[in-house]
């Protein structure tokens, strides 16, 4: 390009790297989703459509980024997770985050008719989403970070669950319910489920009670005796990997299947049957029909 006395300007971009061989979470909010579920009639407490429709276009996400291991979403959040070896944008924080919201919802505008087909999108209440990076040094508080997010999906669900139970079929008003329920721990919200409305909270579907976790799919291994899978092994940067490596791995991943799964993600056993989302090496393909 020709030199401008223009150029200067250049300088004011400040790099933003992401420090290197750490984790990268990139976690994602619909903005103002209070406002537009109530808009669109988003069933309360969980409106399935709304939850597939954001699974859906995290899938797409998936697919589209082949260095993302693991996505968690609940509610109107994802967290995308880069494995601590990917080089992507040269781990640039705008470039990752900016590219994960645009894509992210690009899929969920172009998708929103698949699943709300009697309800078209209509300004103001287009759908858009915030984002930020966040990096974990460790896999240990990787896990924990995936954990918080599982609980608070349960947290959230149950009081929830039991809010729009008392209001909808106990025909009690928001802030009765709201009132009575200020203080409660788990196990009375359970109860007033169970004996008030003869629900039991755990026959509720696993997808509201443990958000979904998108991965890519190959051969399950059997689940260690000895707890390996927190410790981080020395991580081979991308860099440090052959060329041919590097090939092999992004053809492996970009073959694997994106499965969408609502599953425990705070024991052990999720990772130890996965160990390829900790490792960042690719397992074995599983036949696909
Ligand atoms: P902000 O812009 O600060 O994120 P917000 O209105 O999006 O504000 P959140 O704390 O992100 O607030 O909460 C999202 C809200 O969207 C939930 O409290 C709930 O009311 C609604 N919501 C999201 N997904 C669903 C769903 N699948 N079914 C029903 N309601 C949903
Ligand atoms: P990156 O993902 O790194 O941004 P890019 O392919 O988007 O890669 P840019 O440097 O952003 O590359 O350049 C955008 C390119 O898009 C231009 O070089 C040009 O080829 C094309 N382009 C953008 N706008 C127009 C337009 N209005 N008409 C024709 N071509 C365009
Ligand atoms: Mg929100
Ligand atoms: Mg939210």
């Amino acid at each position: 390009m020709a030199n401008s006395k223009y150029e200067y300007v250049k300088d004011f971009e400040q790099p933003d790297p992401l420090l290197p061989n750490t984790w990268i979470v990139v976690r994602i909010d619909g903005r103002g989703f209070h406002k537009l579920s109530d808009f669109y009639k988003f069933e309360k407490p969980n409106d399935r459509r709304a939850l597939d429709l954001m699974n859906a276009a995290a899938a797409e996400v998936m697919k589209d980024l082949p260095d993302l291991c693991i996505a968690y979403g609940v509610s109107d959040e994802f967290s995308f997770v880069f494995h601590p070896s990917s080089q992507l944008f040269e781990r640039r924080s705008a470039k990752l985050v900016t590219t994960i919201v645009s894509t992210f919802t690009a899929h969920y505008i172009y998708l929103w008719a698949t699943f709300f087909p009697s309800n078209p999108l209509k300004p103001p209440f287009l759908p858009s989403f915030d984002g930020r990076a966040v990096l974990y040094p460790s896999t240990r508080i990787l896990r924990d970070y995936m954990s918080w997010r599982q609980v608070d999906c349960h947290i959230n669900n149950l009081y929830n669950t039991t809010f729009w139970t008392m209001v909808l079929q106990g025909k009690m008003s928001n802030t009765e319910a709201e009132q009575e329920l200020k203080g409660t721990v788990s196990s009375d919200k359970n109860e007033i489920l169970f004996k008030r409305f003869g629900i039991n909270y755990n026959n509720e579907e696993e997808i509201y009670k443990k958000g979904s976790v998108l991965y890519r799919q190959y051969a399950l291994q059997e689940p260690k005796t000895i707890q390996t899978s927190t410790e981080d092994e020395a991580v081979v940067p991308e860099a440090q990997q052959s060329k041919t490596q590097q090939e092999k791995f992004k053809k492996l991943r970009r073959k694997a299947q994106v499965v969408i799964d609502h599953v425990d993600i705070i024991k052990d056993e999720f990772w130890e049957r996965r160990p390829w989302i900790i490792s960042g090496k690719p397992g074995k393909l599983l036949e696909q029909n």
